[in-house]
């Protein structure tokens, strides 16, 4: 397993709203996550506890076989990547430098990247199929180029798992798929992937595991076929929601009722 979480309660410090409540699940490498929510449920409070950027009251976090909380920012940036939500770009890096800069951790505060590094760096970029953006200027490229050199820039430190907060806000419907489909393609390259979403759809895409958050902190988790249910999505979203089998595209679809 790359990841254990066992109980996981967190609060906010001054605030009398537990967002998480004995949270716990498993994550194997290859795996993906879903995980879905309403709005402010505490969908990134618990990626950031993933990460080790916030410190749950409760439970235990393994990471790797270790306990997350005994473990170095470096040892946990070694292995855990995390691509948060929003990115606005202050400036005007070429995309391979902006990328380059993922290997930073590395090379303590002098270090310079060596030219192995930049032939992996390359080597990301092809595999994600943006190698002819190298020499472009971060600010001119689009959202969804955007999303995908964060991608590059957290894959080239080769990490285990990859924490996406919502990595398809932001992206089109045309980028939304692409994006679906290259986690699918990174999970079968064996990194474990976490995704925060607000589209049940996007489970039902990516057919693997899926995690329900409610407003009382409390998580439902498992394989999504069983998980995600017309019940279970109209009482976490609020909504009639219905599940319906599109036959000539042999999937399920997520649908709201008409206005
Ligand atoms: P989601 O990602 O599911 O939309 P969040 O994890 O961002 O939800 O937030 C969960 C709840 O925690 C929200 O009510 C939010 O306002 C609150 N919250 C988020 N960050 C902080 C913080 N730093 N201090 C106090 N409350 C916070």
């Amino acid at each position: 397993m790359i990841y254990k979480l066992s109980d996981i309660d967190f609060t906010y410090p001054g605030s009398t709203r537990q967002i998480l409540k004995k949270v716990s699940f498993d994550l194997a490498e290859g795996q993906i996550m879903e995980i879905l929510g309403p709005n402010g449920a505490g969908k990134s409070t618990l990626l950031n506890c993933m990460a080790g950027l916030l410190k749950p009251h409760a439970g235990t976090i393994e990471l790797d076989g270790r306990d997350l909380s005994k473990m170095s920012p470096k040892e946990i940036a070694s292995l855990v990547a995390y691509v948060p939500q929003n990115h606005t770009p202050s400036f005007g890096y070429r995309v391979k430098d902006f990328v380059i800069m993922g290997v930073a951790p590395k090379l303590g505060i002098f270090g310079k990247p060596s030219a192995e590094d930049e032939k992996n760096c390359m080597e990301v970029l092809e595999e994600l199929g943006i190698d002819h953006l190298a020499e472009r200027s971060y600010l001119e490229i689009s959202g969804g180029e955007r999303q995908q050199a964060m991608i590059a820039r957290e894959l080239v430190q080769d990490p285990k798992v990859i924490l996406f907060d919502e990595p398809t806000a932001h992206l089109d419907y045309g980028n939304q798929h692409r994006m679906l489909k290259l986690i699918r393609s990174m999970s079968r390259k064996g990194y474990a992937v976490v995704i925060t979403t607000h589209n049940p759809d996007h489970a039902l895409l990516l057919k693997d595991r899926a995690g329900i958050l409610d407003k009382e902190g409390h998580m439902t988790c498992g394989p999504s076929e069983e998980i995600i249910t017309e019940e279970s999505l109209s009482k976490v979203y609020d909504c009639d929601l219905r599940l319906v089998h599109i036959e000539e595209m042999d999937r399920r679809a997520c649908v709201a009722p008409k206005l």
